[in-house]
């Protein structure tokens, strides 16, 4: 364990910000710093909810001023230095063989995203990049860590990008062998061997031309597997198939999904044309029309106005608290217009037909309808 000394705290959103005297400001790696995650861990027992971009931590809950031990969780700066060195991979890479920008690289607790920008950025790259990625990783390249004063830096050859320049004194330099040639602040593994394993898990087009590659590098890639393993192992037992049937199950079920859909509205129709019968019988007789009312629980009620004979009656149709209302014997668009004077609700239409929604009862409708 070691010590920190912390002059005050102050209370903000999420937590208490802590100020550390300027021997301590440097001890925990601030979150987002170069698209990375930040530290966490324990000062004086209580836990580090994030660190802002100055260095300060912030606590969970309030310690009082003086000097308190603190802990850092290295587990996860281990995993960190994965992702990032994985990024690192990945753009030189991307860099070297394929003549792609990184544009823009962001690491959370469940995944990383580089952003690869130039000509011709595809899925087959990605592809082809991932794989160039595991066997360097199987070859055990060095990653090596140096600093150098920046009029040395040039020598090196060139850098993947220009070193900011918000870089004061000497330049930190992380070099993977043969692969890539950055300089970067954040944590690093110092050999690729330790990534054990890099799975892009998928891609997506952002910003119009930029290709967004999720990955996962190192145990949050073996965990994934297993994962996604257990996930299909699941799939497999509810479809009685195997991993490479899942496909063809999954589409021929769809297939079926969608047969079914067709039958069962070729099914509501036929009905619709049944039930306008037995509803006309029912209807209930206004002073300008004969209103037929009807709660739909299937989607029947969607076909019932092509079946009612709308110049003798005013249909009143309720699915899921949208009510549908047809008529040629009462304007439907003046009797919604009524309706929102007294009451909360939504909607509008034509004269023949329109729709109400809000805080509106099919009897409070009906009652309405009367006088009207
Ligand atoms: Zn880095």
């Amino acid at each position: 364990m070691s010590s920190i000394n912390i002059i005050s705290s102050s209370k903000i959103k999420v937590g208490y910000k802590l100020c550390l005297n300027s021997d301590s400001f440097q001890v925990f790696y601030p979150d987002g710093k170069g698209g990375q995650l930040g530290d966490r861990g324990f000062i004086a027992g209580v836990p580090i909810i994030s660190v802002s971009a100055d260095g300060s931590p912030i606590l969970a809950s309030d310690i009082a001023p003086g000097i308190h031990e603190y802990s850092i969780d290295m587990k996860r700066r281990e995993d960190v230095a994965c992702q990032h060195t994985a990024e690192h991979l990945i753009a030189g890479i991307a860099h070297r063989e394929f003549a792609l920008r990184n544009a823009g690289f962001r690491m959370s607790e469940e995944y990383s995203t580089i952003d690869l920008d130039g000509e011709g950025v595809s899925d087959e790259k990605v592809d082809a990049i991932e794989k160039i990625a595991n066997r360097k990783i199987k070859e055990g390249l060095l990653v090596k860590d140096f600093s150098l004063p920046p009029e040395k830096v040039n020598e090196l050859g060139e850098l993947r990008k220009e070193v900011s320049e918000k870089v004061s004194g000497d330049v930190r330099i992380i070099e993977i062998e043969d692969t890539d040639l950055c300089a970067c602040g954040g944590f690093h593994v110092d050999n690729l061997s330790k990534l054990q394993l890099l799975k892009v898990t998928h891609t997506e087009r952002v910003k119009g031309k930029y290709l967004r590659v999720y990955f996962k590098a190192g145990q949050r890639a073996i965990d994934d597997y297993s994962l996604k393993n257990r996930i299909t192992r699941g799939v497999c037992q509810a479809l009685s198939c195997q991993n490479d049937e899942i496909e063809d199950r999954v589409n021929s079920l769809f297939e079926n999904l969608n047969s079914m859909k067709t039958d069962l509205r070729a099914l509501a129709m036929d009905f619709s044309e049944l039930l306008a019968v037995k509803l006309e019988n029912q209807a209930i007789e206004m002073d300008k029309t004969l209103l037929i009312t009807y709660t739909d629980k299937r989607g029947e009620g969607e076909f019932l106005h092509k079946f009612i004979d709308m110049d003798k009656y005013t249909l009143l149709v309720e699915k899921n608290g949208i009510f549908s209302i047809f008529s040629n014997k009462i304007s439907c668009k003046e009797f919604i217009n009524r309706l929102r004077n007294s009451y909360e609700i939504k909607g509008g239409g034509s004269d023949s037909n329109g729709n109400i929604k809000g805080s509106i009862s099919m009897n409070e409708i009906i009652e309405n309808l009367k006088d009207f």
